[in-house]
């Protein structure tokens, strides 16, 4: 008998039809001899519906009422969830984050997890019940209602999993982890097992399943997950450390991401300190800056270039401005029409040409590469948006990702 936690995520608890499937799967684990703790997300769209609303009362809503609506969505749903087990003749209890014993700082719409005290979530399991917790929510050091940010609902079950010594099963839309986003290349191809830092490297590139914060939680804690789908239910993905039974493909994945902006400052004097005071005032305005180019030296100035989320545009483009402004740089090139393409795989570290490939193929396709960038598992290119899916597509077929034909 094993205690396993699964998580589900909005289209999969998207209306009751979907909250009594799930029921029945529970009802159906249960009858293997295992018990179950459900985390759930908000019903379909929800968040995505009462951040909006938060959009229309208030510019800038203060955080702490955010977290209050937001949390309102899992609240909800383990609400709903928990009927549809009453009604399949299993006693079920609904808790919200914080009853569940999640403890986090007090940085509202991103909590940190600091503690987590299931003592209730126990008791329930004891009792022969099934917890219905509310992901992505917990209690701050000061007693307010938080939100631990967007896909913060995996994060919550891998914490309940290692908290309470469980599997983790992440269900969600699609059957698993795959060789690149199925929604935009059709033949992509479920991986049966990838490696945490595989994983971590795909989500950081901009793979959305499963949240990195969770994958990141999941490998310092050595908790293996399992992602799966809540329509088929058939075996979806294993994540976990780096063993010799996996699959060691040259490549895993092609990740594809139009969520980043670039900006480029021309004519910057080339001295020691610059770069250090650029990136030292985007990072006093919480800007996330990804890739980094300066350009070689020309007549004592150059260019520098960064790409950052699209959101951290207006900082960053004030920050560089005003730099711009102090040290007589050119100007400043904003552009958000960029997508980045980045290729994963923990075989690249011993096979060379990759990089050669990519840029090959890019080229045949008449695709032009803006900026460049590369870890020991991972090559990276910038690209127009325009031409992000050609270029994810071109790639997968290239390194040999496309499923073959049924
Ligand atoms: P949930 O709400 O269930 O937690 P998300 O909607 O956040 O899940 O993420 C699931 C979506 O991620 C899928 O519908 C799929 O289109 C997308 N996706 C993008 N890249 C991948 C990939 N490499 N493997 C699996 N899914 C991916
Ligand atoms: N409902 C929230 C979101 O969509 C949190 C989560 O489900 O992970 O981001
Ligand atoms: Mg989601």
């Amino acid at each position: 008998m094993a205690l396993v936690v699964q998580k589900f995520g909005g289209t999969s608890v998207a209306d009751p039809d979907r909250m009594r499937e799930v029921a029945d799967h529970v009802v159906r684990t249960r009858r293997r001899g295992d018990d179950v703790v459900l985390v759930v997300s908000a019903m379909g769209k929800e968040t995505d519906e009462l951040l909006r609303m938060a959009g229309q009362v208030a510019k800038a809503p203060v955080g702490r009422e955010m977290d209050m609506l937001i949390t309102a969505g899992e609240r909800k749903a383990t609400a709903l969830v928990s009927m549809a087990l009453h009604d399949r003749g299993v006693p079920a209890d609904s808790f919200t984050g914080s009853q569940a014993g999640f403890v986090t700082d007090t940085n509202h719409m991103n909590a940190k997890i600091l503690e987590v005290r299931p003592d209730r979530v126990r008791q329930a399991l004891d009792e022969g019940r099934v917890p219905v917790v509310g992901g992505s929510q917990g209690v701050s050091t000061e007693h307010n209602v938080t939100f631990f940010g967007r896909g913060g609902s995996d994060t919550t079950a891998v914490a309940l999993a290692n908290a309470l010594g469980g599997v983790c099963e992440l269900y969600t839309d699609v059957s698993g982890v795959f060789t690149t986003d199925p929604r935009v290349v059709p033949v992509a191809r479920k991986l049966s097992s990838i490696s945490f830092d595989e994983m971590l490297e795909m989500c950081a590139c901009g793979c959305p399943k499963p949240a990195m914060r969770a994958v990141e939680f999941a490998r310092t804690h050595k908790v293996p997950l399992h992602v799966r789908s809540a329509f088929t239910w058939e075996p979806g993905t294993w994540i976990d450390e780096e063993d010799a039974a996996m699959e060691q493909a040259m490549v895993s994945g092609v990740v594809g991401d139009d969520s980043e902006a670039k900006i480029t400052i021309t004519n910057l004097p080339d001295t020691p300190g610059i770069a250090g005071r650029l990136f030292r005032g985007l990072a006093a305005r919480g800007v996330n800056v990804d890739m980094i180019v300066q350009n070689v030296s020309a007549g004592g100035a150059t260019d520098i270039s960064f790409t950052l989320p699209k959101d951290d545009l207006p900082a960053g483009r004030e920050v560089s401005d005003g730099l711009a402004a102090e040290l007589g740089a050119d100007q400043v090139i904003a552009d958000d029409g960029i997508g980045r393409v980045s290729l994963v795989g923990a075989g690249m570290k011993s096979h060379p040409g990759v990089a050669a490939t990519v840029f090959e193929q890019l080229a045949a396709d008449g695709i032009n590469i803006e900026m460049i960038s590369t870890s020991a598992i991972r090559i990276s290119c910038i690209v127009r948006e325009v031409d992000l899916d050609r270029a994810v597509t071109v790639l997968h077929t290239a390194f040999g990702l496309d499923a073959a034909p049924a």
